[in-house]
């Protein structure tokens, strides 16, 4: 790496409500953080509609409005937000020398990665077409919409079991389509499934596509077609919202021999804390947390994650 280096106090990748949550607290305790947004700023909430559930907004808000409002308060304070992404990070010493995108390079006493997770899609054309029309994947956030109607979730996991049990309490009627005839969840999720009488099962199926219809300027899911993968036969389940729950990829790709991760990617953070098993390298948000991957969560995460790297920057010095 070339000598030409910026230092920075705090670095900040990714610009979820973890990352900006960290760059209001860090900016605000004069730290400087410089944020690299990340291929999808603002992270997953840009690709939702209406967020309900994140306290201060008793009229709901829009996903990307939301994040916007984020962008703008850890500006206010002085956060450095820049665009791209940061591609390589050295942690052999500090400070770590990580690279931008650009090429350009940086040298930070702390960082605190927020680069989240990404949710797994099917990959049918129709999926990204209704994607916030009808087709979401977070039950949390969006299962209030479809009160007393019909959904389908699709996956056996346990991801899949504990948003078809979450909105068998809001919807008229859950299918739950697995491609097996087995769920993969724990034996306690299944049970739970099983015996739901809301939810009724479709197994050894896979969506083929779902349909739908415009409505005014907007569109609706109106059904989806699944294929028996055993008969090949095809049919339409009619369904006013599709969740997918096929699992997340946590973006943990760059840190992979740098940090300790779960088999799934992961980054494991000691108990009641953001600390990752490097000193000063800070981990918040859904990079961390395979549980509750909530916006809320991700923006405690990340004030810990701001309050534990001031603390680090205080015992250095
Ligand atoms: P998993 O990887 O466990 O499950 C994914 C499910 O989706 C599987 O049933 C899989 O089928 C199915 N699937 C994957 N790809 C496709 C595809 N292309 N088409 C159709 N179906 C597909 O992910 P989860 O998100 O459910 O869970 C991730 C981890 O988090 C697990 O370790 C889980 O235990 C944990 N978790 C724990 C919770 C808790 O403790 N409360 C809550 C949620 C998650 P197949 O079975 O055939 O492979």
């Amino acid at each position: 790496m070339s000598e030409n280096i910026e230092k920075v106090k705090c670095l900040i990748i990714g610009s979820g409500p973890a990352g900006y949550t960290a760059a209001i607290y860090a900016a605000r305790a004069e730290l400087k953080p410089v944020m690299y947004q990340g291929m999808q700023p603002g992270g997953q909430l840009t690709i939702t509609t209406e967020v309900e559930n994140f306290p201060g907004y008793p009229d709901g808000a829009q996903g990307p409005a939301m994040m916007e409002d984020m962008k703008k308060q850890a500006e206010r304070f002085g956060t450095d937000i820049r665009w791209g992404e940061i591609v390589e990070v050295d942690a052999s010493k500090r400070p770590f020398r990580v690279k931008a995108d650009d090429g350009k390079e940086l040298e930070a006493e702390t960082l605190i990665i927020a680069t989240g997770a990404s949710a797994r899609w099917l990959g049918m054309p129709s999926e990204q077409e209704y994607n916030g029309f009808g087709v979401s994947a977070c039950a949390t956030c969006d299962g209030y919409f479809y009160k007393g109607k019909v959904v389908a979730v699709v996956g056996g996991g346990d991801t899949a079991a504990e948003e078809a049990s979450y909105l068998s309490n809001l919807v008229e009627k859950v299918y739950l389509i697995h491609r097996r005839d087995e769920l993969r969840a724990s034996k306690a999720m299944q049970n739970r499934v099983l015996k739901n009488p809301k939810i009724e099962m479709v197994w050894d199926s896979v969506p083929k596509e779902i349909v739908g219809k415009q409505e005014g300027f907007s569109k609706a899911v109106t059904g989806v077609i699944v294929e028996n993968v055993k008969t090949g036969e095809q049919k339409t389940i009619e369904i006013d919202g599709f969740f997918v729950a096929i699992g997340h990829k946590p973006n943990s790709d760059m840190f992979k021999g740098i940090l300790d991760m779960d088999e799934t990617g992961y980054l494991a953070t000691a108990p009641d804390s953001t600390k990752t098993n490097v000193e000063g390298i800070f981990a918040a948000g859904d990079i961390q947390d395979k549980i509750y991957r909530q916006a809320v969560t991700a923006a405690g995460t990340g004030c810990m994650a701001a309050l534990e790297a001031e603390r680090f920057l205080g015992e250095q010095e």
